[in-house]
């Protein structure tokens, strides 16, 4: 069973969970997500920057065990992803993906991410769909 998640973790993860907001540094430019507050390569501070969601799929591999509170979802797909002008991150490829293959672009997609319990906070957040 899933840990139970204190309201205030989500308030501060609603940047990154809600509207897709990482950082960049103001030196060097790198992007990063989920933010940074200092970069680590040359220790200057960030601001923040907002990604499109949109991105490539570089790999891609399919879950048929789920850790706990992720079983209904069995069997799912993880793929690591390039955002357009962005990081790469990992994301949950939701919907149609009977044709899901590296190099296939996706678009972010509002979902429940888990459930804390049958009484505690329900989480949501950003998954991928084929475009
Ligand atoms: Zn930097």
């Amino acid at each position: 069973m899933p840990h139970k998640t204190s309201v205030s973790i989500p308030w501060r993860l609603k940047g990154g969970r809600y509207t897709f907001t990482g950082s960049e540094c103001k030196k060097c430019e790198k992007a990063y997500f989920p933010g940074r507050t200092y970069c680590p390569d040359c220790h200057e501070n960030m601001t923040d920057k907002k990604f499109s969601g949109n991105g490539t799929i570089l790999t891609f591999t399919e879950n048929h065990m789920a850790p706990a509170g992720f079983e209904k979802y069995v069997p799912y797909f993880m793929a690591i992803i390039q955002l357009d002008k962005g990081p790469m991150i990992a994301g949950h490829v939701v919907g149609d993906t009977t044709n899901i293959a590296i190099g296939k672009k996706v678009k972010p997609v509002f979902r429940k991410l888990f459930e804390d319990g049958d009484e505690g906070l329900i989480h949501y957040g950003m998954k991928f769909e084929l475009v």
